[in-house]
């Protein structure tokens, strides 16, 4: 029988120059287990699950072995934690494989998470509780199922091996995929050292690599800043329309793609309420729910900083391009947010009817303590021709305040002036208003079971529920009811 292939690497980032990184091999484990392979994200890559699956495949996902073609490194990169600035972070515990090209002609990172200590671990042991993966697998999995630019799991892998946290805890290694690991830390870290060159190499790097079309313009930094800036104000607004809580803010953590990346103590919103803050070590409320915007805002000026010696020759010019740029991030999010919160509610262009109405139903949420997530999928199950959506609904598990009526009339008149059948907009409104988020208590519980039993069903189970957020099935209504107050998760912890 011939081996099935294993993939096929096209590294860029190793041409950068060599104090972007270090070499890296991970360090191997002792007893690897593979958890889950992601098929589905395997075939859009090109990669054999297959392989995979075989036994070299969980030997490479381990980090035991190194495929051929991969040239394991870990990148160099600083950041604003908590608005503290620290000039060295690097992957302290992650070491990329190197780069494959999907079917789609794009360009995206293998990165193995959790596989022992780089250069930049400073005091870290290198590795990653099996939890924490398998949090980070089943909620960057249900951000890409709901349509948000993320980060990507691949695989899930456990090491055998415990890792020693407040107790010991067995280990387990992700396997991300995104389509690069490029931060806003990543440009901070060469200007933080003065090195406007590498800044300027590294912008190139990023021109090429996903924002081709700044290169073509006249002022390619200044395009490359904007265009950074519009897809932060999306992803943002799109976190913000699903009720998603990152947790962590740091630059570091800010993708220059636009991508969501790590999932430490994100959670999803039940009960509306814009100050919610659910990491433990938040303890200001730095990244609560409300404050996202502003801080996605905050972020980007420091991009803007380092960026400015690019921008213009002239320092003055510089400045102003960088001070348009970020202003203009309030239009765009705004924007942005509108439009999506019209479309949840059936309204297909953003006005000032949609956004009164956005807001005013937001109001009232909070008056209510309304869970985020049912209210919208409330409103689309009775936003029918015939007014409740016949088949399986979530009435029995939410039923909308009594508070909300005049609201509601008001939506009505609203819902009734929009051009097109109703029967379709509803559908456009069930796709949009997922009944299926992960909600904390099924997280966690799929993280108890796992590491306390070893069972690893309700994590599986999990994961392929929330793979079609859309499609309710009263049999499933567990998925989509709020925790009891016995079940709610008030803190998220980052598990590193
Ligand atoms: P994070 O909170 O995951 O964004 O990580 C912040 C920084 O700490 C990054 O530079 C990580 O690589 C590093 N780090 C986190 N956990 C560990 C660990 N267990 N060992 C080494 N470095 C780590
Ligand atoms: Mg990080």
């Amino acid at each position: 029988m011939s081996q099935p292939p294993s993939p096929r690497f096209d590294n860029s980032y190793i041409s950068l120059p060599e104090h972007f990184y270090a070499q890296q091999k991970p360090t191997p484990v002792r007893a690897p287990v593979l958890i889950r392979i992601n098929s589905d994200l395997a075939a859009q890559l090109g990669i054999s699950t297959d392989w995979l699956a075989s036994a070299e495949g969980l030997q490479v996902l381990a980090g035991n072995e190194i495929a051929s073609g991969s040239v394991p490194i870990a990148t160099a990169y600083a950041g604003h934690q908590f608005g503290n600035w620290n000039p060295q972070l690097g992957d302290g515990r992650a070491v990329l494989l190197g780069e494959i090209i999907g079917l789609d002609g794009q360009r995206y990172d293998m990165q193995l998470k959790g596989a022992g200590r780089t250069p930049f671990a400073r005091g870290g042991d290198g590795r990653s509780p099996l939890g924490p993966v398998l949090r980070e697998y089943v909620v960057s999995e249900a951000m890409a199922a709901l349509g948000v630019p993320t980060s990507r799991s691949l695989a899930a892998v456990s090491t055998g091996e415990r890792v020693m946290r407040d107790r010991p805890q067995p280990g387990g290694i992700l396997t991300r995929i995104c389509s690069s690991h490029i931060r806003i830390g990543t440009f901070q870290y060469f200007a933080g050292k003065g090195d406007n060159d590498a800044v300027r190499t590294l912008a190139d790097h990023v021109i090429a690599r996903h924002y081709p079309a700044a290169g073509e313009t006249e002022r390619p930094y200044v395009a490359l800043l904007r265009a950074v800036v519009t897809r932060q104000a999306e992803l943002i607004a799109h976190w913000q329309s699903l009720g998603f809580i990152h947790g962590v803010m740091n630059t570091d953590n800010m993708l220059i793609s636009g991508e969501t990346i790590d999932y430490g103590p994100c959670a999803f919103m039940e009960q509306y309420d814009p100050d919610t803050v659910f990491s433990s070590i938040d303890r200001g409320g730095r990244y609560a729910y409300v404050n996202q915007p502003g801080i996605g805002q905050w972020n980007l000026a420091w991009l803007a900083r380092v960026l400015l010696p690019l921008l213009d020759a002239d320092e003055d010019a510089a400045v102003q391009a960088a001070q348009q740029a970020i202003d203009d991030y309030v239009t765009l999010y705004q924007s942005a947010y509108y439009a999506l919160m019209a479309r949840k509610l059936g309204l297909a262009a953003r006005g000032e009817t949609s956004d009164a109405l956005v807001d005013e139903l937001l109001e009232q949420m909070a008056a209510a303590g309304a869970d985020y997530t049912l209210t919208f999928r409330r409103l689309a199950e009775l936003a029918g021709p015939e007014g409740e959506l016949e088949g399986d609904t979530v009435a029995g598990l939410f039923a909308l305040p009594e508070s909300f009526a005049s609201w509601r009339e008001k939506w009505q008149q609203a819902l009734e002036q929009q051009p097109g059948p109703p029967a379709e907009r509803q559908q456009q409104m069930l796709a949009l208003n997922p009944a299926f988020i992960p909600r904390n208590h099924l997280v966690e519980e799929a993280i108890r079971a796992a590491e306390d039993d070893g069972n690893l069903q309700p994590f599986h189970d999990l994961v392929d529920r929330l793979a079609a957020p859309g499609d309710y099935r009263a049999a499933d209504a567990r998925y989509a009811t709020p925790a009891t107050p016995a079940q709610r998760v008030h803190h998220t912890f980052c598990g590193t």
